[in-house]
């Protein structure tokens, strides 16, 4: 039973996962499969990534005990404070480890895709960090919709080059960058921005997210007496800062896993990303996961208030976690996320992100005793989600 949720050597978790690449990709993404384990467990490897973390990140992030929002819920709740990380989520854990992967490899220019734009952003930042070029993909619809992003990417040197095909998003971005690759197969690094793409991406990100849940560890005993929460809550786009929560705790069935999809407008709404509940068995960006599709196998555009969490498919391990029961699957919509965002900042003075403020959400939906610890994985700050604040509250 052992190593039963992580991911096997050809990239599967039970029948999820693996690699579907078109032929031409296939040496690019076999290189890295090839190496990526045996770069990680380099000791100058890991001595550079937890240098950066620590001095640059900003690591160890505060567990912190909310103590207004635990009276609420009357028991106890930790937020893991990935808000408070150099530019502002969890994502730049996984694109320090990524450029520093493209050094060893030899790379010398790195493409990324995004959505909303904050993995664009954490990319160009390690990219400005390091040296070294940068080119994202983003839809042309994106590109409107998040011009401070842009900017964002634009000071720190990034070239950003807008996505003109399909609905002009996220996934037209990806396809992108895929099509650059293919041309750039020699010099060119791809960094994913979550626990998805052909294997060895989903293992290699949750690897470099799993720094979340080591060090969620070590505050718990110190706090606790104990390693061990009952619940760790994290809301899932793709699944990054979940799969980095969880990580450690994966093969510990005592403590429950509970992941937080976003209902949009309601699960039978028609606009929403609930992918685990509505999706079905498909193949997305290189690997089977569970993906919201048409009967004849057309991906359905997805929905949420939340561009983080606005995302068709799910990463490979969430899709298994689901099936076998290991973590359970819950939604908010995206009034219960915007209301529980609400909640934190008058009840603890932290304005969450979109994303994270869903995974808050589920505090509503569970039954706690008293004695019960909980970690909500606080994904990141709500800064750059201000403009979507104000037009809900009509500040
Ligand atoms: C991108 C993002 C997410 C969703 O991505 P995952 O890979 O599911 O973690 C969640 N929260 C924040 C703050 C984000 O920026």
């Amino acid at each position: 039973m052992k190593n039963f949720y992580h991911a096997d050597k050809n990239g599967y978790y039970g029948k999820f996962g693996g690699a579907f690449v078109p032929e031409m990709l296939y040496s690019n993404v076999e290189e890295l499969r090839l190496k990526y384990l045996k770069v990680i467990q380099e000791d100058s490897f890991q001595k550079e990534f937890n240098q950066l973390l620590k001095d640059y990140v900003g690591r160890p992030s505060p567990l912190y005990f909310a103590k207004r929002l635990s009276k609420k819920y009357q028991t106890k709740i930790y937020l893991k404070r990935e808000d408070l990380n150099h530019t502002g989520a969890h994502k730049i854990n996984n694109t320090i480890g990524q450029i520093l992967m493209a050094k060893r490899l030899g790379k010398k220019r790195i493409i990324a895709e995004t959505g909303a734009g904050q993995h664009g952003v954490a990319t160009a930042t390690v990219c400005a960090l390091m040296g070294m070029q940068c080119v994202v993909f983003m839809g042309e619809i994106d590109i409107a919709r998040q011009a401070p992003n842009v900017a964002r990417m634009k000071m720190l040197g990034a070239t950003v080059i807008p996505a003109i095909s399909g609905s002009k998003t996220l996934k037209d971005a990806t396809n992108e960058a895929i099509r650059d690759w293919i041309n750039n197969p020699e010099d060119t690094f791809y960094i994913i921005g979550s626990v998805v793409g052909p294997h060895p991406y989903p293992d290699m990100v949750a690897r470099f997210q799993s720094v979340i849940s080591e060090e969620m560890k070590k505050q718990l005993k110190e706090k606790e007496g104990t390693e061990n929460p009952n619940y760790i809550i994290a809301c899932v786009g793709g699944g990054s800062n979940a799969a980095g929560a969880f990580y450690h705790y994966l093969d510990n069935e005592k403590v429950k896993l509970i992941a937080v999809e976003a209902a949009g407008k309601g699960i039978n709404s028609g606009k929403s990303a609930a992918t685990s509940l509505l999706g079905l068995d498909g193949v997305i960006h290189g690997s089977r996961t569970l993906l919201m599709q048409t009967k004849d196998g057309q991906i359905t555009e997805p929905y949420s208030i939340s561009a983080g969490l606005d995302y068709p498919g799910v990463g490979p391990q969430h899709a298994h976690l689901f099936k076998s029961g290991r973590a359970d699957f819950l939604n908010a919509t995206d009034d219960e996320a915007m209301q529980a965002g609400l909640e934190l900042c008058k009840l603890e003075g932290i304005i969450p992100a979109i994303e994270s403020a869903h995974a808050l959400a589920a505090l509503d939906k569970m039954e706690f005793k008293k004695d019960d610890i909980i970690v909500v994985n606080l994904s990141g700050r709500g800064d750059k989600d201000l403009n979507i604040y104000i037009n809900y509250f009509n500040y």
